[in-house]
């Protein structure tokens, strides 16, 4: 009998780990609780809003490279909606004032010598200190490496590193910080292009992956709970799921690629994260007429941090939300409704139809100390091993990162074998 491998948990990582060991030949069985696939990252019809939404904005960039590897073999390279152009446009929600960050074609950003290409009213000191940013060692906070009282601090590093890092700059971890500004604004504007599902989520991530790996006749079991691990010494000898126990044998391995709670309840000493941060998402149907055109812009000044417009749709992004998840909705909406008629110049309009999307843990808390309990992808047993956006990757919990953890997880069975 031929060996299987037994991915658990199908969101971005579980599907990353599922893609790279069937592409490698491998008999894999997926298994998800859920009864859809994607968990963080997925799309759904809401009946508020009478309109397919996704979970929460997600934005990827173009220098991603293992969002652009995975899109590639499922066959959704396409999906992907961007600006010809790296182009970062801001406004400012108390002053007014708008701004757009362009980040220069060439690997040096040359054009930062000239104050009008600048960030307003910031300098080149300014940018200068994000240096700090890659000579940081692992107890530092993007806040202690950055100029925190000047203008681009307020205008660019701080919206940038709250929704990157999902944690406030004064105690994010700063090394998390950096391989994002190394792979993506450190090569230059093609690799920073921001990039969002031209239809939804699920429609980029989630379904060709399902629909390739159906291709490869891969198993793929949607609302199967792994419920506990049997073990025999060093390795997993069972699977107890809630219809049924599966024996493992000698060939087979497995890939946990649940949240990080989950895998240390279900194999006890895995070292994880357990602090996490929310994201709150407010969807709003735009009234007719107004400008409905796909695009985003960052917030300064307000709770929001990124707006996005698609479809007749507009959601504001929250990150690091830890005060605002326990409000009601109504209150968010209140809250966050006058942000959007300000930033798309939209008159007095009240608020409209809209739905509130509360992630509570969203991604795990990314400190200094949080990034210090990250771990795998092996494990104590020999065949078992760890996938997620949790795992020691040496990226944000993100899209790439997720994607990445997936990657090498299915690398690192792909030794064993
Ligand atoms: C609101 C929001 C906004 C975000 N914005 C961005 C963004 O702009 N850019 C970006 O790059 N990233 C963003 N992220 C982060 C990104 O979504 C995550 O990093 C990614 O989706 C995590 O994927 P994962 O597979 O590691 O974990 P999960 O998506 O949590 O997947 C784990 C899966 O395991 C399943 N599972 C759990 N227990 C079991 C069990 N016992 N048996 C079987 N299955 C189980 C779950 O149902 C789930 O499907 C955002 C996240 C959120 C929540």
């Amino acid at each position: 009998m031929s060996s299987t491998v037994y991915v658990v948990g199908a969101g971005l990582s579980g599907l990353s780990a599922a893609v790279h060991l069937v592409k490698a030949g491998h008999k894999v069985s997926l298994v998800e609780a859920a009864n859809h696939a994607g968990g963080r990252c997925r799309s759904y019809f809401d009946q508020t809003l009478n309109h397919r939404i996704d979970n929460g904005n997600h934005l990827v960039l173009s220098g991603n490279r293992a969002v652009a590897e995975y899109l590639e073999i499922i066959g959704a390279e396409d999906s992907l909606w961007g600006p010809d152009r790296a182009e970062f446009p801001f406004v400012d929600l108390q002053s007014g004032e708008r701004w757009t960050v362009r980040p220069d074609r060439g690997v040096i950003p040359w054009s930062l010598l000239s104050a009008s290409k600048r960030v307003p009213g910031s300098s080149i000191g300014e940018y200068l200190k994000g240096i700090n940013l890659g000579l940081a060692g692992p107890d530092k906070t993007v806040e202690q490496c950055l100029d925190h009282q000047g203008p681009l601090y307020r205008k660019f590093w701080e919206p940038l590193a709250v929704s990157v890092l999902n944690t406030s700059p004064k105690e994010a971890s700063a090394q998390l910080l950096w391989p994002v500004l190394r792979e993506t604004f450190g090569r230059g504007e093609r690799a920073c292009r921001p990039l969002i599902a031209r239809q939804g989520l699920s429609e980029s991530f989630i379904d060709p992956a399902l629909s390739w790996l159906d291709r490869k006749e891969a198993m793929v079991s949607l609302g199967t709970r792994l419920k506990d691990i049997g073990c025999d010494g060093d390795r997993v000898s069972s699977l107890g799921f809630s219809e049924q126990r599966i024996d493992i044998s000698e060939g087979d391995r497995i890939v946990l690629a649940v949240p990080p709670n989950i895998a240390q309840d279900l194999a006890a000493g895995i070292v994880a994260p357990d602090e996490f941060r929310a994201i709150v998402n407010a969807h709003f149907k735009l009234p007719r007429g107004s400008r409905q055109e796909t695009s985003f812009v960052g917030l300064v000044g307000g709770r929001g941090h990124w707006l996005f417009v698609r479809d007749g749709i507009a959601s504001v992004t929250t990150s690091a939300a830890g005060d605002l998840v326990d409000r009601s909705a109504a209150e968010l909406a209140k809250m966050l409704w006058p942000e959007i008629v300000t930033a798309l110049g939209l008159g007095k309009v009240e608020t409209g139809v809209h739905r509130i999307v509360k992630e509570k843990r969203a991604t795990f808390a990314q400190t200094p100390l949080q990034t210090g309990r990250r771990s795998g992808p092996k494990t104590r047993w020999n065949n078992l091993f760890v996938a997620g956006d949790w795992t020691n990757t040496g990226l944000p919990a993100t899209i790439e990162g997720s994607l990445v953890s997936g990657k090498r997880a299915a690398n690192v069975v792909l030794e064993t074998l």
